[in-house]
């Protein structure tokens, strides 16, 4: 009895190991039938700026909540993915680190400074990075984000540089970087610097600059090495956000599905994309923002997982993250254990739009601001309203009308705005911790219908909040555990390169 039971553990064990390695594509047939390691062919790198685990469950509560009466999550395709790991991120500067310092981590393999982009802490050497070892290996690289080109997250697989402030330095490096394709966002510059000037050193270096729609859609395999910006630019030379895109927008999928295009070829490619605008919504405590940037995000992890079906063997997705910004929480004080997500759905536009709207109300109407004039746009674009309001008994607004002490907070906020800011001393503690550096107003709404969902902030800056690695395809394996930032780096050296 006792031997049968050995027997049959050690027929178990032989069993999982090689359910482990069928499923994880470790073991390949080498041409003449020899069994050997092989190595991804293509590798895609998915970065979520400031979307740790929080950012990720807020949007499968919300879409859970969305087309679900009990508490059911609706999963992220990349959530599904069999292997998981959790990343620390602190950098030389702090616990809390920045883009510049965690995608230097992650593309580069070593700790730097806050604000550094692909330079070691001496701020000189810069052993070779991520892509330059795949460009030495004959991979072809490309480089996607929502944000601009030239922004801290892709300049730290491209660039090296003492500060993520060096923008136009950091632009110009696009030109000698040999990535084979640069897609999304715009340049955003600085002291006069004109697009042109970096559109025409990429040109002298052999790319084209995409801008029309039709024209990046027809991009294909011959089209490299190339810059596709998106036709419609938001905030900061930015892609719009998911929320305030209009139909017929390119998405954050379409460039990586270009990039697809472009990349593949027999040698293999190496794509990074970052969903850059989840950290701004974030730093902006906007919710149903940020929401819209992680779904974003989802969709063009999709793109990866249907070329990954299509090529199940040789290749790697990693979706992972640099930080968490605004601290978020599921769960707040003033709702205990309670959450109503379903509230979110009322939310139309970014505080982006609201900012904008708030600025040409002021220009209009200098003077003789009052809050009742700003409110039935806030209804329209954000539900809430007050007691006042027609719609207060009506039940699609009954969790939406503001009490006394949020419609005094709101009013306060209000105040705030409208005052003339160039006489302004510079802001008081209170109006540091209400505020941030955001419109009293917007950032106010968007606090009291998150608060209102059940969504907490406690920081308007990035947390030290560990992330996750989420792995699928031929080395994910490696993925697995606890670990820094720094091994990203090491495991995909050690994976593709020795
Ligand atoms: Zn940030």
């Amino acid at each position: 009895m006792k031997r049968t039971k050995k027997v049959s553990a050690i027929l178990s064990l032989i069993l999982i190991i090689s359910i482990f390695f069928t499923n994880f594509g470790v073991i390949a047939k080498g041409e003449n039938g020899s069994t050997s390691i092989a190595k991804p062919k293509y590798v895609f790198l998915f970065i979520g700026d400031g979307m740790s685990q929080v950012q990720v469950n807020t949007t499968q509560v919300y879409l859970g909540s969305k087309s679900n009466k009990e508490i059911k999550l609706e999963r992220l395709g990349f959530t599904k993915f069999p292997v998981v790991g959790n990343v620390t991120t602190h950098d030389l500067t702090s616990y809390c680190p920045d883009s510049a310092s965690t995608a230097t981590a992650i593309g580069n393999g070593y700790k730097t400074y806050s604000g550094v982009i692909g330079l070691k802490g001496d701020l000189k050497s810069h052993p070779e990075n991520l892509v330059e070892k795949f460009k030495k290996n004959d991979y072809k690289v490309g480089i996607v984000t929502s944000v601009s080109l030239n922004h801290a997250t892709p300049a730290a697989f491209y660039a090296h540089s003492s500060s993520r402030g060096n923008v136009n330095d950091i632009a110009m490096q696009m030109a000698s970087s040999k990535v084979d394709y640069f897609g999304g966002g715009s340049l955003a510059l600085k002291d006069g610097m004109e697009e042109k000037e970096v559109f025409d050193s990429l040109e002298k270096n052999g790319y084209k600059i995409i801008k029309d729609k039709n024209d990046i859609l027809n991009l294909n395999s011959s089209s490299g090495p190339v810059y596709a910006i998106s036709p419609t630019i938001e905030d900061s030379k930015s892609m719009p956000y998911r929320i305030d895109s209009k139909k017929g927008d390119l998405e954050l999928k379409d460039f990586v599905k270009k990039a697809i295009d472009v990349l593949e070829n027999d040698k293999g490619f190496f794509l990074m994309v970052e969903s850059g605008k989840i950290d701004w919504a974030c730093h902006s405590n906007d919710a149903m923002t940020a929401i819209g940037e992680v779904i974003a995000l989802d969709k063009a992890v999709n793109e990866a997982i249907e070329f990954y079906n299509k090529h199940p063997k040789e290749t790697l997705i990693l979706v992972t993250a640099d930080h968490e910004t605004g601290g978020l929480s599921i769960g707040n004080a003033k709702n205990k254990y309670n959450t109503n997500f379903k509230l979110l759905e009322k939310q139309k536009v970014s505080q982006v739009v609201l900012n904008q709207y708030i600025e040409e109300y002021k220009k209009l109407h200098k003077g003789k601001e009052n809050i009742n004039d700003v409110m039935p746009f806030v209804k329209e674009n954000f539900g809430l309203i007050t007691k006042n309001d027609s719609s207060s008994n009506n039940n699609e607004y009954k969790d939406l009308v503001l009490s006394d002490y949020e419609y005094n907070k709101l009013e306060k906020a209000f105040n705030e705005s409208i005052k003339d800011k160039s006489n302004k001393k510079s802001k008081s503690e209170k109006e540091k911790i209400l505020y941030g550096s955001y419109d009293p107003f917007s950032v106010t709404v968007t606090h009291i219908l998150n608060n209102k969902a059940g969504l907490g902030w406690t920081s308007y800056y990035h947390t030290g909040m560990p992330v996750m690695i989420y792995a699928m395809g031929n080395g994910s394996e490696n993925f697995i555990g606890y670990y820094d930032n720094t091994d990203i780096f090491k495991k995909l050296v050690n994976l593709l390169f020795v």
